[in-house]
């Protein structure tokens, strides 16, 4: 079986370094390796409308943003093809047929939309599109026949949604649909990095982010003012490394190589932290570290970006060519998915040779009938 990859992100905001480590620095790993078939970035632009309904300007502006970031972290459009929700309309026509193999109750019971109703404070106004929006996410994954899906652990319930979707389907209409398997990222920290105020995730609706695009200043001075561990007062004093975000950015981001470059005094990220919960290490050394890591990390990225930014017609132009890429993949899906849900009317010839010889068979019944009718009263 081919091996495919679907993921993508909504325009609702640049990139940040939680998208990063969740899952773009994945897919370019996974691209790099040459292992995958086909490779589909999705930028949701229908899925951002579901809760951006009042605001088409921000989703707009946002599509070349989030395509800068993708091309500036390394995807390659000779690779993967980056396209556009919203120029699929294959999607959302799949979207319409999955809706009848979810219940409400179901959905409700959907933790990841769960806990959005509640961010977005929509518990007695919820748009019926964002509510479904799991079924629209089942439908861009399995309309690429998608095996990998590199996502954040948030994703999890709709990974696990759509793979319901698929057996039903498959159970019902026949084997048709490739159920997907998540790949979540290797390291605890990169799941779900929180934002620099330590809330629970990074997130461009929290405004707590550091994003792929800041310029170096702009990362030094989130980083120097980052949540640590608020009983660390005194450097002497033991700290906690638990909930201490710097550690879980380090966690996420700093390799060895990192520390001989700029901390040779440990050998380490476990020596630093042993250090830190002894007592005796300041924030602001940490911070200088993570900064340094940071900055390592970003600086390609961001060159490459400046790059991109100066060619625009050419970024919509891989758009387009992606988003064409795509439309044919979701097509063939979709002509499976017709035939299979007995809807393919046209293209069965079969359905309607047999047709005809049935009415052709009911038209000399009828015949027949009267014959013998007439012939009776004779
Ligand atoms: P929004 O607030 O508009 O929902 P978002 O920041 O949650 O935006 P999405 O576009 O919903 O971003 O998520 C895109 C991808 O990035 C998903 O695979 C998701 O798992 C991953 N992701 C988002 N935020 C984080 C995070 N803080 N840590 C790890 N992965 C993340
Ligand atoms: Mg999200």
């Amino acid at each position: 079986m081919a091996k495919i990859i679907l993921t993508g992100d909504r325009p609702t905001g640049r990139l940040h370094i939680g998208h990063y480590v969740g899952s773009l620095r994945r897919r370019v790993q996974l691209q790099n390796t040459g292992d995958f078939d086909e490779i589909y970035i999705m930028i949701a632009d229908a899925q951002a409308l579901t809760d951006n309904m009042e605001n088409p300007e921000k989703v707009r502006e946002n599509i070349v943003e989030v395509a800068l970031d993708y091309l500036s972290a390394g995807l390659d459009p000779a690779r993967s093809s980056l396209f556009i929700q919203s120029q699929i309309p294959e999607l959302t026509e799949l979207s319409f047929y999955y809706m009848n193999l979810v219940t409400v109750a179901r959905l409700q019971r959907n933790p990841t939309v769960k806990s959005e109703i509640q961010m977005r404070n929509f518990e007695n106004s919820i748009p019926v599109g964002f509510f479904t929006y799991p079924i629209s996410q089942a439908a861009d994954i399995t309309a690429f026949k998608a095996t990998t899906v590199p996502v954040g652990e948030d994703q999890e319930p709709m990974i696990e949604q759509t793979r319901e979707i698929v057996r039903k389907f498959n159970y019902v209409y026949g084997e048709t649909l490739v159920e997907p398997e998540i790949l979540l990222p290797d390291n605890e920290a990169s799941m779900r990095l929180p934002g620099t105020d330590g809330q629970a995730k990074m997130s461009k609706s929290l405004g707590n982010c550091i994003y792929l695009s800041d310029d170096a200043a702009t990362v030094k001075k989130k980083v120097m003012s980052m949540f640590t561990d608020p009983g660390h007062l005194q450097i002497s004093d033991p700290g906690k490394v638990e909930g201490n975000t710097v550690f879980t950015y380090l966690d996420a981001f700093s390799t060895k190589a990192h520390f001989e470059e700029y901390l040779p005094e440990y050998q380490d990220l476990e020596e630093l932290k042993a250090h830190y919960r002894r007592g005796g290490l300041g924030d602001v050394k940490v911070k200088k570290f993570l900064n340094n890591v940071l900055q390592e990390t970003l600086e390609p990225i961001r060159q490459r970006r400046a790059q991109y930014e100066k060619d625009i017609p050419y970024v919509y132009e891989v758009l387009k060519k992606g988003s064409e890429t795509a439309e044919n993949k979701a097509a063939q899906t979709l002509s499976e998915v017709r035939r299979a849900m007995r809807i393919d009317y046209f293209d069965d010839e079969e359905l309607i040779r047999r047709q005809q010889q049935a009415f052709n068979e009911r038209k000399a019944r009828e015949v027949e009938g009267r014959r013998r009718g007439r012939g009776g009263r004779k």
